[in-house]
């Protein structure tokens, strides 16, 4: 969309933004500022080597490419051990595969028949993390159903199977299952209790990123390497480049760590090696209302269009499973849509008339396996830790596949591989320390603001999204953290970790009120319209593939009031 008219008429007090006047790059002291001794991080000359308008150079121990649930994870276990990082992303926290998935904290059940190995650690996984991050996790335990026609020689060994892992399930009658999720369908012929659970992965990241920020780690948000400069057998230095920043950045870190999930071919290419991965697209639909209690699992081999997972107020439908050349771009699609829709409705019937408000697309990385893995489901969803000095690069690893379920292992195994490097004897001691929530994470869970509001609001606290309740406060206490990051931002950044745009107008009303109030507190270094503009443009590729019955008017509503109203234009399909 492009912007012709400001939004001055919709708050009293809203005016243009100086753009210049807002934004900061960020200083000397915001990138150094760390724990003496923790954190090395150091700002030393004006590079000449490099183009543009100088290079900063930062040193650090350990360098972590990615902020994903896995570096955000690894940048706390490495800090919990008193060893210095820095954690670089090219766009902002969970902008890959952790904010695109199912929110599933599986018991491992799923795996039990094609991948024991990834059972038995979802298994321990999530009883660790149900422990450590109860505030992350909605324990709703899950049900496998299987309904007539599917493979009875499936149902027969799965029993045996999950046994087998220690995986604990309990056999209910069809008319049990039913009574605990009455939408399920009537013709359920098997039901299994699980202890499947909904996890919130943007709290999840951010709690792990703030944990490891206040014992000195520091994160670096819309900064992309883009560079290695390889000397004696080592990465000697790693180029970032900064969105809106003029200069470079160059790192020096004696440990380099790849955890850039699907695009951690792409990293190792720098370094001039080649990863066996494939990427594998994963669509997902969000439904409002939320359909079931539970998490609800297809009892059947992994396959296409088989769980439904609660996440406060809304289901999450899904999966699909596509081979893509490259991460991105990975947009759902409406046939990806279509397929979903007629699958979970075999399940749970009432899916095929929902209302469905959003869908999203997340990419895996996954192991080749050569051609015997004929289908992307058959291949492992386990972790790889891969110590790239056995093909001469010595200073770095690269951590990728696995699951969100999996992220703190994952964190651990790479951290004692960098720590054994850098002669840290510290053990790892995620297993024991909790995650320490922040109020300001609230804000990331869907229907649990509107509960606080209600609860304790202050009727003179300003809602400024109204289907998620979000008030200005709130968006307040996130604008405090992004200003201090000194970064640039936008809406997304506020939508990111807060419900805001979740909601069933997806941006309509509380994307103006949202422009408006960074207008009026002259926060942000762009125009509102142009803020406004590139929120709905984002919000709209997963409104796309989902219009007809009632979000179509909902859509319509939003093109009246944006196109007709503000003069904005809509992006050509
Ligand atoms: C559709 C789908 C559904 C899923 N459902 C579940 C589920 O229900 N339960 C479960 O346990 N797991 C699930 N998973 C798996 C889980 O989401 C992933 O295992 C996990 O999120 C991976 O996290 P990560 O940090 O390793 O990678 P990512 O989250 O992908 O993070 C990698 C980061 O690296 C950044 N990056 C890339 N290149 C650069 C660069 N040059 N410079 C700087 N930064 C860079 C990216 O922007 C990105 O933010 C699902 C995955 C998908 C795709």
């Amino acid at each position: 969309m492009t912007g012709s008219r400001e939004l001055s008429g919709y708050f009293a007090k809203a005016k243009l933004l100086k753009a210049a006047a807002s934004y900061r790059q960020p200083s000397t002291d915001q990138l150094c500022r760390c724990r003496q001794g923790a954190f090395r991080t150091s700002y030393l000359t004006t590079g000449k080597s490099l183009r543009r308008k100088g290079t900063v150079r930062v040193e650090t121990q350990v360098l972590i490419i990615g902020a994903g649930v896995t570096g955000a994870g690894l940048s706390r276990d490495l800090a919990l051990r008193g060893v210095a990082n820095l954690v670089v992303e090219q766009a902002d926290i969970n902008a890959g595969a952790s904010g695109a998935n199912h929110g599933l904290l599986h018991s491992g059940a799923r795996y039990v028949s094609n991948d024991p190995v990834s059972a038995r650690q979802c298994k321990d996984e999530s009883r660790l993390l149900k422990r450590l991050a109860p505030e992350c996790i909605e324990d709703t335990g899950g049900l496998f159903v299987a309904i007539a026609g599917d493979d009875e020689n499936y149902l027969a060994e799965f029993p045996g199977l999950c046994a087998e892992q220690g995986i604990r399930i309990r056999e209910l009658q069809p008319q049990e299952a039913l009574d605990l999720e009455p939408s399920l369908t009537k013709d359920i012929i098997a039901a299994y209790l699980v202890k499947d659970a909904a996890i919130n992965p943007f709290r999840l990241t951010l709690e792990n990123l703030d944990q490891a920020e206040a014992l000195g780690a520091r994160l670096l948000r819309h900064t992309r390497v883009v560079r290695f400069e390889l000397r004696g057998g080592r990465i000697s230095r790693v180029l970032l480049r900064q969105r809106g920043v003029e200069h470079d950045v160059a790192v020096k870190a004696e440990q380099v760590i790849n955890a850039t999930g699907a695009w951690a071919k792409n990293i190792a290419a720098l370094a001039g090696l080649d990863l066996p991965l494939v990427c594998s697209k994963g669509t997902l639909l969000v439904s409002q209302p939320r359909i079931t209690r539970r998490v609800i699992n297809r009892l059947r081999p992994p396959a296409d269009g088989d769980i439904v997972t609660p996440a406060g107020t809304v289901s999450l439908i899904g999966t699909t499973s596509v081979r893509l050349a490259e991460p991105e771009p990975c947009d759902p699609t409406i046939n990806e849509v279509d397929f979903l829709v007629s699958e979970a409705a075999r399940i749970i019937p009432s899916l095929a008339e929902a209302r469905y408000i959003r869908a999203f697309a997340g990419v895996r990385p996954l192991l080749f396996q050569g051609e015997a893995a004929e289908k992307d489901r058959q291949l492992s969803r386990g972790f790889l830790v891969l110590d790239h000095a056995a093909e001469g690069v010595n200073n770095f690893v690269t951590v990728t596949g696995g699951k969100l379920t999996t992220f703190r292992l994952m964190a651990e195994k790479t951290a004692d591989l960098v720590c054994e490097r850098l002669g840290v004897s510290a053990p790892c001691i995620t297993k024991k320390v909790p995650l320490q929530p922040r109020k300001a994470r609230q804000w990331t869970e869907a229907g649990k603001p509107a509960r606080k509001w209600l609860q304790g609001g202050d009727s003179n606290d300003l809602l400024l999204c109204e289907c998620e309740m979000v008030p200005r406060s709130a968006v307040d206490q996130i604008l405090a953290d992004l200003v201090a990051q000194g970064v640039p931002f936008d809406l997304s950044d506020i939508a990111l970790r807060s419900r805001v745009g979740k909601g069933s107008c997806q941006g309509a009303f509380c994307g103006l009120r949202l422009a408006a109030y960074l207008s009026e507190k002259k926060v942000a270094d762009f125009r509102s319209t142009e803020l406004l503009s590139r929120f709905l443009e984002e919000r709209w590729h997963g409104l796309r593939p989902v219009l007809w019955g009632t979000q179509l008017a909902q859509e319509e509503l939003q093109e009246a009031l944006h196109c007709g109203l503000f003069g904005l234009e809509l992006e050509s399909p």
